[in-house]
C-alpha cells in the first residue's frame, strides 16, 4: 500500500500520508499548522524502478545514468 508525501504549502511540513486508493479522496492535514493544503512531494531519492533505501547518502555508482529500459 502506497505512502505518498506531501508538503504543507502553508508551512512547508513535509508529511506522509497513508493512501488506501490512488482515486481514493485523501483528507491532508499538516501535523504542524492543521492545514488542509498539501501538495503531493516526489521523494528525491525516488527514481523508477529503483528500491527503496533509507537514510543515508550512500556512494552509488553502479547504475548507469543514461540507461532507459521500457
Ligand atoms: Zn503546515
Amino acid at each position: 500500500m502506497p505512502i505518498y508525501e506531501y508538503v504543507c504549502q502553508e508551512c512547508e511540513t513535509r508529511y506522509e500520508k497513508f493512501v488506501r486508493s490512488r482515486t481514493a479522496k485523501v483528507e491532508l492535514k499538516c501535523p504542524t499548522c492543521g492545514s488542509p493544503h498539501g501538495e503531493k512531494a516526489f521523494s528525491a531519492f525516488s527514481t523508477r524502478g529503483g528500491s527503496s533505501s533509507s537514510a543515508g547518502l550512500g556512494s552509488v555508482s553502479t547504475a548507469p545514468a543514461c540507461g532507459s529500459f521500457g
